[in-house]
């Protein structure tokens, strides 16, 4: 028996999106070009690394859909790129946009079940539409086993088929797109 339907984007969801952004920013014309993929997959993956404090105490959904589902999250998580891509990379400006343009995405594929002005107010902002996305059904307050459980049952595997025939089509395009632009450019 599950609880609460959602839609909000998977891991998967929000992966093939982060891909697409850093194919659409020139990813794949730079060197080292699968460190960038991998780094906006994480970028766009980042807020929910909210779920491991809550994992701790086993309660996995306490801290989550809270600050780092916000603008304030998007600003701290930008600013840390931003100071550590100066130690890390000499594209730190690169490494800086994509940072807060994958987390962006998080954002705004999880709508509306985001407290955008997070601390001002916990509150989620109503928006009269949401994207494409996974309809993920958990149990509020349920313990990490309870998650773990609900996470894998077959409802929820089912959904996910729904955001890969979503997200899948503009990151091939993308990549199609880009490819044509290189090649012309070579
Ligand atoms: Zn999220």
């Amino acid at each position: 028996m599950l609880g609460v339907g959602i839609t909000v984007a998977t891991t998967i969801g929000h992966a093939l999106v982060g891909m697409t952004v850093a194919r659409s920013m020139g990813a794949g014309g730079i060197r080292d070009q699968w460190f960038w993929y991998a780094f906006a997959i994480f970028a766009a993956n980042a807020p929910d690394l909210d779920l491991v404090p809550g994992f701790l105490i086993n309660d996995p959904a306490y801290f989550h859909r809270l600050a780092s589902h916000s603008l304030f999250g998007l600003l701290t998580f930008t600013g840390i790129v931003f100071v550590a891509a100066r130690f890390l990379t000499d594209r730190h400006v690169y490494m800086t946009t994509l940072a807060s343009i994958g987390y962006a995405s998080h954002l705004v594929l999880d709508m509306p079940w985001i407290p955008w002005l997070w601390p001002l107010t916990p509150e989620f902002v109503p928006v009269s539409w949401a994207p494409i996305a996974a309809n993920i059904q958990t149990t509020p307050g349920g313990d990490v086993a309870t998650l773990i459980g609900e996470l894998f049952s077959a409802t929820n595997l089912l959904e996910i088929p729904k955001e890969v025939a979503a997200y899948l089509p503009p990151l091939l395009i993308s990549w199609y797109l880009t490819n044509l632009s290189q090649e012309r450019a070579a």
